[in-house]
C-alpha cells in the first residue's frame, strides 16, 4: 500500500503542468549538437568546451521552480557562448520559420539565430527541472500560456534573442509571413524584444520582406497596417527601413521546394 500511495503522488506531481516534458535525451542532444556545430558549421570555435556549455546549460534550470526563471539563471551560460554574427550578415524570423533557414542554409554566410551556437544547440528542445529533485522533468513542463511565462524556454529564447539583436550592426534582414493578417506582430518575440535591442548607433538599415505561400492570394503586405506599425516603431528609433513584397531570393527558394506551381514558371 505504502508503495502504491507513494508511486501516485509521483506521478501526479510530474504532470502538474499544461506543457509538453523535456525533450528525450536532452543532456545528450545539447552535447551532441555542440560538437556537431564546432565541426561542421563554425571550425574555429573547435576548442570551445562543450562540456562545459551542458553543464552551464543544466545548472540554468536544474533543482529550481520551472515558474521562477531569471535572465541570471542564464548569464554563466552566456558568457561561456557568443552570440555575434559579420555586420550585414543577421537575419531575424516571425512565422517564417522554415523559409528563413532554408535562406541561411543557402547564403551560408547569414545568420538567423539558430546558427549561431546557442541557438543551434536549444532550437526545438523542451526542458525543465523541479525544486527540490536534481532531474529533469520529462513529463510536463510549464505551458507560455498556460501555466507561466517567466518558464525557463521564454526566459530564454527571450534572453538570447534580446543578445542576438544587440549584437547586429549594418544592415539587417526580416523575414516575414505575409499569408497570415498580421506579418508583423508586436507581440512576437521579433516584435516584443528584437526590435527594440537593436542599437541605433550599429544598425543603420532593417530590410524587411514580406513572402507570401506559393498559390496564395498574400494577407498582408509591405503597404499593409501591421508592416507601418514595424516601419513606424523603427523610424522612431532612427534606423532606416525598407520593405520589399516577395522578395526574389524567398521567391526562388520556395520554387526549388514546389517548382510545379504556376508562379514559378
Ligand atoms: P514565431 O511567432 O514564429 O515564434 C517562434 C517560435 O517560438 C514558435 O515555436 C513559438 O511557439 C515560440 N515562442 C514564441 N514566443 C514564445 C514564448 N514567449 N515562450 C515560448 N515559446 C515562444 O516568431 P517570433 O516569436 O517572432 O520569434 C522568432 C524570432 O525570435 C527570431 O528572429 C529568432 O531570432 C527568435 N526566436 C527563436 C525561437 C526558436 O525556437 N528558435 C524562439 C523564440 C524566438
Amino acid at each position: 500500500v505504502v508503495v502504491g500511495v507513494r508511486m501516485w503522488r509521483h506521478s501526479s506531481e510530474h504532470m502538474k503542468w499544461n506543457g509538453t516534458g523535456s525533450t528525450a535525451h536532452f543532456q545528450e542532444i545539447v552535447l551532441e549538437r555542440c560538437y556537431n556545430y564546432m565541426q561542421l558549421v563554425q571550425p574555429e570555435l573547435r576548442d570551445r568546451d562543450c562540456q562545459k556549455i551542458r553543464e552551464a546549460f543544466r545548472n540554468a534550470f536544474i533543482s529550481k521552480d520551472p515558474c521562477s526563471a531569471t535572465e541570471e539563471d542564464y548569464h554563466p551560460l552566456m558568457k561561456l557562448v557568443d552570440l555575434t554574427v559579420p555586420c550585414d550578415k543577421t537575419v531575424f524570423w516571425s512565422k517564417t520559420k522554415e523559409l528563413a533557414h532554408q535562406y541561411t542554409k543557402v547564403r551560408r554566410e547569414m545568420f538567423t539565430l539558430e546558427d549561431t551556437l546557442l541557438g543551434y544547440i536549444a532550437d526545438d528542445l523542451n526542458w525543465c527541472g523541479d525544486a527540490g529533485s536534481n532531474e529533469m522533468n520529462y513529463q510536463s513542463c510549464p505551458h507560455w500560456k498556460k501555466d507561466c511565462s517567466n518558464n525557463f524556454v521564454s526566459v530564454f529564447w527571450d534572453l538570447v534573442s534580446k543578445r542576438f539583436a544587440e549584437n547586429a550592426c549594418g544592415v539587417v534582414q526580416v523575414v516575414l509571413n505575409g499569408s497570415i493578417s498580421n506579418a508583423f506582430d508586436r507581440k512576437s518575440t521579433f516584435g516584443r524584444v528584437e526590435v527594440h535591442n537593436l542599437n541605433p548607433t550599429k544598425v543603420h538599415t532593417l530590410q524587411a520582406w514580406v513572402i507570401h505561400d506559393l498559390g496564395k492570394l498574400p494577407s498582408d503586405s509591405c503597404s499593409g497596417s501591421s508592416i507601418n506599425d514595424l516601419r513606424w516603431i523603427i523610424m522612431q528609433r532612427n534606423i532606416k527601413f525598407t520593405c520589399q513584397d516577395n522578395y526574389s531570393s524567398g521567391k526562388f527558394l520556395q520554387c526549388v521546394k514546389k517548382p510545379e506551381d504556376s508562379s514559378c514558371r
